[in-house]
């Protein structure tokens, strides 16, 4: 997650000159939902998640309770989000205890990368009893291993621009130095009826209030953008502030690689075009749920995404 410092730094000013083109902004009343929809708010990941060609899921999903079950992937990805928090936090903590004649934070973290990791797996374990089929040993203990990966990378990015900035400072501080390169917050919770949202809106992180973050992994999605222009809306209904900037930490762990890969992850300019596309989404589903009404399935099985959660209710049935 702290690779994304290195990210805005580098690519935001490319685009800072068009951030006074977007006027659809989430505090702005014309691009809330309908008044039809007052008394109706889903979360930002059911609105936002635009699997199905034909929104069936969120009539699945929302209409007819439809359950899905718990799945390696899911659980995964739920682990991987945790360790990222916990890195940060752990970083911000060793920071603001350390001086800069004691501070040593890469070999600080890579000593707690086991307890991260356990501490990480102990809060879904639960979720993990119950998937209904766990993968083969190996691929569990691999998954434990590439987990490193994680706290290895992290503990060399946030180390490297610490002591960069470090080296370069005679009265240096680790805590402000911390303060200023790692503002991430990822406890924000967010209001935002008008956009239709359930409250509160809890997005992954959000990076010196100027970049909305969401943590994925499993396969790259387009889609998965929808996530980041949500909350960045959820963002301005609840500040009255801008959010011009998004980002997906895609997280991928490949065997090939000592570090985990990042190739989806980009910072995303919120224009106006992608906001009004969340919007036709977020509409046609508030509309499904509002009317109880089934949109029904694609012509055909290939149409589907073959990662959606109801293959097996809507055409296996
Ligand atoms: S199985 Fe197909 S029709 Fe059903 S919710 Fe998923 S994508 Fe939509």
């Amino acid at each position: 997650m702290h690779y994304i410092t290195f990210l805005y730094e580098t690519t935001r000013e490319e685009w800072l000159s068009s951030a006074d083109s977007i006027e659809l902004r989430g505090y702005n009343p014309c691009t809330w939902a309908s008044s039809e929809f007052s008394d109706l708010q889903l979360p930002v990941n059911a609105l936002a998640y635009n699997i199905c060609p034909t929104s069936r899921d969120i009539y699945l999903d929302r209409v007819i309770n439809q359950e899905t079950e718990q799945t390696w992937e899911r659980y995964k990805g739920r682990v991987i989000d945790k360790i990222y928090k916990l890195i940060h936090k752990e970083c911000k903590e060793y920071a603001s205890t350390s001086t800069a004649s004691d501070f040593d934070l890469y070999n600080y973290l890579t000593g707690k990368s086991d307890t991260i990791l356990d501490v990480a797996k102990d809060r879904y374990k639960d979720v993990l009893k119950k998937i209904p089929q766990l993968p083969a040993g190996p691929d569990v203990t691999r998954f434990d291993e590439a987990l490193k990966k994680i706290v290895l990378f992290e503990a060399l990015v946030t180390a490297a621009r610490m002591n960069f900035e470090l080296a370069r400072m005679q009265a240096a501080n680790p805590e402000h130095i911390f303060q200023e390169y790692f503002e991430f917050n990822t406890d924000f919770k967010l209001a935002a009826r008008h956009q239709g949202f359930t409250p509160p809106a809890t997005p992954d992180f959000i990076y010196r209030h100027k970049v909305m973050g969401d943590i994925k992994s499993g396969k790259w999605h387009q889609f998965m953008e929808y996530t980041v222009v949500a909350y960045a809306l959820a963002f301005e209904e609840h500040t009255g502030d801008d959010m011009d900037f998004g980002v997906i930490l895609h997280v991928d762990l490949p065997q090939s690689r000592l570090v985990p890969a990042h190739y989806h992850t980009d910072l995303i300019f919120l224009d106006d075009k992608k906001r009004e596309k969340f919007f036709a989404l977020r509409d046609r589903k508030l509309q499904i749920v509002a009317d109880e009404s089934d949109p029904g399935t694609p012509a055909t099985k290939d149409e589907c995404n073959p990662e959606c959660p109801f293959l097996s209710s809507c055409w296996d049935a």
